[in-house]
This record gives structure tokens, sequence and C-alpha cells, in this order.
């Protein structure tokens, strides 16, 4: 696919959370379609999208009648499985494209292939073992953080080390699942990019924001961040450097640690992320259309910022807020759509617009 897809073209997501969700809504401002499959019963992203397929992601049939009826396939998740991958790519475009997917899905090859680009990550060490683990802690020391290599997200599958004796119990977190270690970073405060690169190589950054983490989950990104204006180039040129390395097509978060001595990359997501919800009441393109615009082949929009925004997420009782936030001046309420509320479950989010632009 090189020309850009026409008004009514589909698109194919894989996944209908509230990513799809958002992805779907930008989308048909556009005048294009989405078609969501997910494998669970009543997604988000069904609300406002142009079909659903409700199959699983081993369903090979379902896989290939879905990959026809659409121009183009993305997703909202990095935890695809390859089988699925194999079946959709041998009839549509998947973008952004597999080796993004495959750095991103593996904490290790993420690391070491941040590394080889010259960004400055956390030391880390492959761990299969308390043998691989007492060496990987003389190596790195305490205190660390013990992760799973692969699916962890909101701070699940990791165990933090206060000392080398908590080693065998931070194994045992792992329940046999090959992991990594990383030196615990002394960050004063942490920040995301979210980046896009459209199919022609043009790139466009958006603002960096400031994120605080509550029990392992976002709680708030704030823009602007503080930073420096030293910080907030190198920030936009690393993510660029990933984008370009990759030939990546689409939108990227970039999570990045602030110390004294720099920007440390934490990791990578190769897709919309939670820490650029705030765009869409910040700035006149969003992360949502963005995404979309670069998949379908379409030029970037511009994505500056004309206010200053935090957001916060709802999550689980949160959204028990509603009427209280609805009452609420420049703030712009966005529900997933949810019917059941869990704990640590995201069910929306809000944008308070601190300083108009
Ligand atoms: P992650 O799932 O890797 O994004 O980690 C979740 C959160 O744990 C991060 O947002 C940080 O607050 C913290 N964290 C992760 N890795 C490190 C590290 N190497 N050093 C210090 N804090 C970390």
């Amino acid at each position: 696919m090189t020309d850009p897809l026409p008004v009514g073209a589909t698109i194919g997501i894989l996944g209908g959370g509230q990513l799809g969700r958002m992805l779907s809504a930008a989308a048909a401002r556009l005048g294009l379609r989405c078609h969501i499959f997910e494998p669970g019963a009543n997604p988000p992203a069904a609300d406002v999208a142009h079909a659903l397929t409700t199959a699983s992601y081993d369903d090979a049939a379902a896989l290939a009648a879905f990959a026809k009826s659409v121009d183009v396939v993305t997703f909202e998740f990095e935890n695809i499985p390859t089988s699925a991958l194999d079946v959709i790519e041998a009839l549509v475009p998947i973008r952004p494209n597999r080796e993004a997917l495959r750095v991103s899905q593996d904490r290790l090859t993420e690391k070491a292939f941040l590394q080889e680009l010259g960004l400055t990550v956390a030391p880390f060490a492959d761990i299969t073992d308390l043998d691989s683990l007492s060496n990987a802690l003389e190596r790195i020391g305490a205190p660390a953080i013990l992760k799973t290599r692969r699916m962890g997200y909101d701070g699940k599958g990791q165990a933090r080390l206060k000392t080398v004796d908590d080693a065998p119990a931070a194994l045992a977190d792992m329940k046999g699942a090959p992991a990594i270690l990383e030196g615990f970073v002394d960050f004063s405060h942490e920040v995301s990019v979210i980046a896009a690169r459209s199919s022609t190589g043009e790139v466009a950054c958006f603002d960096p924001g400031e994120n605080v983490h509550l029990s392992g989950i976002l709680h708030t990104t704030t823009v602007p961040a503080k930073l420096s204006n030293a910080q907030r180039t190198d920030a936009v040129l690393l993510a660029g450097r990933i984008l370009n390395a990759l030939d990546y097509v689409g939108v990227l978060g970039v999570e990045l640690f602030v110390t004294p001595a720099g920007l440390i990359v934490n990791e990578i997501a190769p897709r919309v992320h939670n820490s650029g919800h705030w765009t869409q009441n910040g700035c006149a393109i969003d992360q949502f259309e963005q995404h979309i615009r670069a998949v379908a082949g379409w030029p970037l929009g511009d994505g500056t910022r004309h206010s200053d925004v935090v957001m916060e997420n709802l999550i689980g009782d949160d959204v028990n807020r509603v009427s209280e936030l609805a009452r609420e001046a420049n703030t712009a309420l966005h529900l997933y759509g949810k019917a059941d509320t869990k704990p640590g479950r995201k069910m929306g989010h809000v944008n308070r617009i601190i300083r108009a632009g």
C-alpha cells in the first residue's frame, strides 16, 4: 500500500479496548471506517466502529476474513501472537511493521535495541535462574527491579529488590517466566514523548508530558513537563531516532526517566499511549488522528500544543465521580463505555485545560 487510503476505506484494528475506541472515533472524523478484531465480549471500541469480529487470535479463518475486509491493519496493544500476524500479513499490510512489535514485545530485545541505537537505558541483564540473578546483582547492584521479559504492563510482572537478599523472593514472583533485571534509576520525574512517523518518513512529536503513576498505573500526565529546552530537544530527537531505525509508520510512545545525567529510556510502546490522551484537548490534531493519518498513508497533522493540560485517569471507582466531573469548567470528560467497574480498570479520563492558548 503506497497511495493514501481514500475516504470510505477501512482500517482493521486488532484489539477493542479504549485505545481502539478512540482510534475508531478519530478515523470516523476523517471519513474512514474501522473494523475491530477482539476476542472479548462487548469491546468498548465496537460502540463506535463500522464492523466487529469476535474471535480468538488462534482462529485463522476469522483472521483471514477480517484481513480481507480491510485495507490496512493496525493494533492497540503489542502482545499479538506471531501466528495471527502471519495470517494477516499474507493478505494486507500491517502498520506499524512487525519489527516494531518484535522489538517492543520483549523487554530484553527492546533494551538491547535502544542501547545499540546509542540511547541510554538502565543497566540490565538477562535472568534465567538464581545463578544468573546473583551474578547480575553483583554487576548491577541493589536496589534493582526484576521484570518479566514479556506481557508486563501497568507495573504487573515486576518485583523490586531492595537488597541482594530479596533475590529468591523476586525470582519466585516471576513464576518461571524469563526475566530481565534492571538497575534502579534514581530519577527526579518521568516524562513521555508521543511521536509519529508517516509512510513517507515525515516525523512529528507532541510536546513531552510529565507522568505520575499510582500503584504502577498512570495517574496523571501534565503538559508542559518540567524539562529544560535542551532536555525537550533531546526527548524529541531520541524519539525520532527510534522511529527512523524501525522504519516506523504510526504513533509510538516513548517513556523516559529524567535524571541529572540526562534522559534514560524506560520503554517504548508501538501504539497510541495513555500518556498521550492530553492531546485530545491540547492540540488541534490528537495522537489518535495522527496514528490514523500515518496508517492511512496521509500526511501528518499539526500537533502543536495550544493549551496546558492535566490528564487524569479514572481508574475503577473514580468513575463514580462522573456527575461531579461533568460540572467542572474547562474539563473534557472521556468515558470508555465499560459496563463493569473493577479495581485497577481504566474506565475513562478527564483532560483539564489549565491554560488555554
Ligand atoms: P514499566 O512497566 O517498565 O513502565 O515500569 C512501571 C514503573 O515502575 C515506571 O513507570 C517507573 O515508575 C518504575 N520503574 C520501572 N523501571 C524502573 C527502573 N529501572 N528504575 C526505577 N524505577 C523504575
